[in-house]
């Protein structure tokens, strides 16, 4: 599957929701464009003295209802395509949440794993240096993403306060002692949590003995299984890029992230069954978490699917296609515009706390994450029960008439 694939999943909701909502084409043509497109060179002197060049993207979906916000990911496989259904899903979900953000997205084009500690660096300065006029507290705020982590951030911030003067607001996602909120790391992986709770309890359920696989185990899907792990859930499997670990009667979470911080893999682990990432998709569980990249379920793979519901903790990573068969095999789907929102509401929270130089509380952080997601999520229930419709197809309805009702009252 190739990211132009994933290129048509959000445009393909995107467009069924304003036809839905019966906007005409050229309203429909304006939310799916992305309002500016930067793409950059990035040489950087490699440790043995050759020169490596990089390709570095920006995409600026939608601003009407804040400044840009969305991630930054340093990964091979980045191209405009990737970026810019990246960017439109970034607007969905602050749309969504409701908070006063817009969606962007960018990433560059290397293997962070090849690259020593100061050719990250580099790359990370060189990005700032190319694109700074075009990003700032107000206008665009970057974040971590696949790749890309707190000390990134640091380095991008620290590059943008060298010309603009001391500004934490300018990135999120940065350590503790340099402007970053509490609880910003965890929060996409506590966010997936919090909405399976929620989606558990409207349907008079808990997740109890609930037996859950993920698939990945970066930053999503080893904080989503420390929280459902601590809320009595069965993790029968975890997998990352190395392959995956399996235990009928559910993992010892804690003992699995001590042994990949030891180890840097999930193999090798005494009394539990290895498999392959694929073998994990298509376990029988009642929740499969996907939180890897984009397209891991597609239309190879979505029949052999048997779990009761998908959690996309990782954005895009069922195809168009793949959502047909799930949804006709009965599986429910909790869209990534949802599931995972808890990272750009706590990125909100960080900006938030910079622009008035005041940090919150950790549990100041996690009550307010709460209220957030959980409001969004019964008002996504609420749309599909009323309409008879998914839950993907109620959120990207709600916020897609949130963005064109900013969009238009703001004024072409
Ligand atoms: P990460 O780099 O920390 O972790 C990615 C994980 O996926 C790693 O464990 C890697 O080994 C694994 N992986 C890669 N290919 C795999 C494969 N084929 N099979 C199994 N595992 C594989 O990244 P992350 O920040 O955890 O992001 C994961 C997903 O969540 C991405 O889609 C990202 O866009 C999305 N997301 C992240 C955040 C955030 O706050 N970090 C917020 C919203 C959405």
């Amino acid at each position: 599957m190739t990211p132009k694939t994933a290129n048509l999943s959000a445009h393909h909701y995107l467009q069924n929701a304003c036809s839905e909502l019966g906007f005409s084409a050229m309203d429909t043509s304006l939310m799916m464009q992305p309002s500016r497109e930067i793409k950059i060179q990035i040489p950087i002197r490699k440790d043995d003295g050759s020169i490596a060049c990089y390709t570095g993207y920006r995409v600026q979906h939608h601003n009407s209802l804040g400044p840009y916000k969305g991630g930054l990911r340093f990964h091979p496989t980045v191209d405009e395509d990737e970026v810019r259904v990246l960017a439109t899903l970034m607007s969905l979900k602050t749309a969504l949440v409701e908070v006063p953000l817009g969606g962007a997205k960018g990433g560059v084009d290397c293997d962070p794993s090849l690259l020593s500690p100061r050719e990250l660096e580099m790359v990370s300065r060189r990005y700032i240096q190319k694109i700074h006029k075009s990003i700032g507290p107000n206008q665009d705020i970057p974040a971590p993403d696949v790749g890309t982590n707190a000390q990134v951030m640091a380095w991008m911030q620290e590059e943008y306060s060298k010309i603009y003067g001391y500004s934490p607001a300018a990135v999120t996602g940065k350590p503790l002692p340099l402007g970053g909120s509490p609880g910003r790391e965890e929060a996409t992986g506590y966010g997936v949590a919090i909405i399976m709770e929620q989606y558990a309890k409207e349907r008079g359920e808990t997740l109890e003995n609930q037996r859950v696989a993920i698939q990945g185990f970066g930053n999503v899907g080893s904080y989503a299984a420390r929280f459902l792990y601590n809320l009595g859930a069965k993790i029968v499997a975890v997998s990352d890029s190395r392959g995956g670990i399996y235990q009928e009667d559910g993992l010892n979470i804690p003992e699995v992230v001590a042994h990949k911080q030891l180890t840097g893999k999930l193999s090798g682990m005494s009394g539990v069954i290895e498999l392959s990432s694929e073998e994990l998709l298509e376990l029988k569980c009642d929740y499969l978490i996907p939180a890897a990249l984009g397209n891991a379920i597609d239309e190879e793979n979505a029949g052999k699917i048997k779990a009761r519901c998908i959690v996309e903790a990782a954005n895009s990573p069922i195809t168009p296609f793949a959502n047909e068969i799930l949804q006709a095999n009965g599986i429910t789907i909790v869209p990534d515009i949802l599931a995972n929102a808890g990272g750009v509401i706590v990125s909100y929270f960080e900006w938030v706390q910079n622009l008035q130089f005041y940090s919150w509380g950790l549990e100041t952080v996690r009550q307010r994450l709460r209220n957030k997601l959980i409001t969004a999520s019964r008002q996504v229930c609420q749309l599909t029960n009323e309409k008879g419709i998914s839950p993907r197809e109620a959120s990207y309805q709600i916020a897609v008439s949130r963005l064109h009702e900013a969009f238009f009252l703001s004024g072409i």
